[in-house]
Order: structure tokens, then C-alpha cells, then sequence
């Protein structure tokens, strides 16, 4: 369990987070909010890339203030948005053997990460390719399988779908889905309404660096959502109008809907 207690941030002086309450366990939990309502920097408090200014983080009973990045990294996991700005090795292996590599794992065991971790996102068989030739899909998940081979319980996603065709994002979705069920916990941060529909278990929002919301993702959508510059996803403007309620799926509106 990740417990988030009165936590507040400053940068130089200038408060961003003002006191925020929160607990994040084995669950799919978007993080949602306008731009600058203080998400990403938040996130950046699990591994301890950022200390509370004021209040605490505690991470499986770690006090963050009392351990260093790569001890919470075992247990934090951090996706960047972009990350082939993250990517720096020749190979595909080489790339998802750096972390464990730095924890001083053995030969053998990294071995076995990389081929566990390269599977759990289906790219095995990419081992050998450079990562800049991979397609913007397939950059996603391997940065996913960099973190995994840390061994992490939590992971951070940040915008994990982003400029990803469909194709693409239904595999990042099924990655997530099949780490869920492993018994990690998945934080996404994210603007996609859509996303959050059709994978989250619970919805916290934040607006001005406060917590605004923090339940059920049925009970999200009926926030008046354009206040904080999100979109009411199109599949639940349609199922309102054919007054079927809430749906998280097209099948389900279908289901639904009779004809
Ligand atoms: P979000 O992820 O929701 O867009 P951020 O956490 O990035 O929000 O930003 C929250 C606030 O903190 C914004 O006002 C932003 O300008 C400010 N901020 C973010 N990073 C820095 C930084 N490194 N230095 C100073 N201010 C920052």
C-alpha cells in the first residue's frame, strides 16, 4: 500500500501540492486533472524523485523521506511520457538489463528478467533490435518492461497512450490489464477520458493541487467534468442519449440497446 498523508510541495517557495490524503494499493487508479493541477509532481513523490515539503509518503511502511530513489525503485516503478528520450543502449536486451544491471543482480537472474519481462509486454523476439527502430507502441512497452525488471509492486504510467494508433493502445491496455491481474497496482496519469472508462477501478482528481474526487469511476463521470478540462468520453454521451446508463464498453452498450 502506498499512503499518501497531508502531503504538500513547494517549488522554490511556491506551493503545488496543498495537502493532499491518499492510498493506492493492488488496483488500476487514473490520476486525472487539468494540466499543472499537480499530478506529475504527485507521481514523482512515490519513488522518492521528489520529498514532501510537508506530510508523508509511505510506501509498503518505507517512509520516502528515509530512503533513497533506487531502494524505492524496487518497489516504484516509473513510466515516463516519451520514453524514448529515456532509451540510451544499442539493444533491446541491453536496454531492459540496465536497471537490474545497477541493483547488482547476477548474470543469470538478469537473464531471466529480461526474457520475463520482454514476454509480459509481447516483445519477445525483439531482444536484438535497437530500440530506435521500434514503432511508437512498441517504445511504450518496452519502457514498461525496463521498469518490470526492476520487479516493482506499483507502477507509474505516465500518459501511457498517447500518440498511439488503436492497435497499439488495445496492446498497452491488455499489458496493463495482465499486470493488474498479476497483483501490481497501476497508477495512469492521464487526459484520455476514454482510457479511464474502459480500464480504471477508481478515479482521483485533482484541480489546483488539492484533491477534488476520489471514487468509483461511474460516480467520476458524473462530475461536470468540463470545469477541469476533461472530455466526457463519446461513448457515454451515446449511451445517454439511448438512455441506457452506464456503460464502460461499446459491447456493453450493445448488449444494452435492443433493436
Ligand atoms: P500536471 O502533471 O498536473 O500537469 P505538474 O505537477 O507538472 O502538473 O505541475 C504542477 C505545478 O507545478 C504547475 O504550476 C507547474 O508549472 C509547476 N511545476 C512543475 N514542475 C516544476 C519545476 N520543476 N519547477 C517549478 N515549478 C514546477
Amino acid at each position: 500500500m502506498i499512503r499518501v498523508e497531508n502531503l504538500h510541495f513547494a517549488y522554490n517557495g511556491r506551493e503545488v501540492i496543498k495537502g493532499v490524503d491518499l492510498t493506492f494499493g493492488e488496483e488500476i487508479l487514473a490520476l486525472v486533472g487539468p494540466n499543472g493541477s499537480g499530478k506529475t509532481t504527485l507521481a514523482k513523490h512515490f519513488n522518492g524523485l521528489l520529498k514532501p515539503t510537508r506530510g508523508r509518503i509511505l510506501v509498503d511502511g518505507m517512509d520516502t523521506r528515509e530512503h533513497t530513489i533506487a531502494e524505492l525503485s524496487r518497489k516504484v516503478g516509473y513510466v515516463f511520457q516519451n520514453p524514448e528520450h529515456m532509451f540510451f543502449e544499442e539493444t533491446v536486451f541491453r536496454e531492459v538489463a540496465f536497471g537490474p544491471k545497477n541493483l547488482g543482480v547476477s548474470e543469470k537472474e538478469i537473464e531471466e528478467r529480461v526474457r520475463w519481462s520482454l514476454k509480459a509486454v509481447g516483445l519477445e523476439g525483439f531482444e536484438e533490435r535497437t530500440p530506435y527502430s521500434l514503432s511508437g507502441g512498441e517504445k511504450q512497452r518496452l519502457a514498461i518492461a525496463c521498469v518490470l525488471a526492476m520487479k516493482p509492486k506499483y507502477l507509474i504510467l505516465d500518459e501511457p497512450t498517447t500518440g498511439l494508433d488503436l492497435k497499439a493502445e488495445k496492446r498497452v491496455v491488455e499489458v496493463i490489464r495482465s499486470l493488474r491481474r498479476k497483483g501490481h497496482g497501476v497508477m495512469l496519469i492521464t487526459h484520455d477520458m476514454d482510457l479511464v472508462l474502459e480500464l480504471a477501478e477508481r478515479v482521483v482528481l485533482l484541480s489546483g493541487g488539492r484533491k477534488v474526487f476520489d471514487g468509483p469511476v461511474e460516480e467520476f463521470f458524473k462530475l461536470d467534468l468540463e470545469r477541469y478540462g476533461l472530455e466526457m468520453p463519446e461513448l457515454l454521451l451515446l449511451a445517454e442519449r439511448l438512455g441506457a446508463g452506464f456503460v464502460r464498453s461499446f459491447e456493453e452498450l450493445t448488449g444494452r440497446v435492443k433493436p
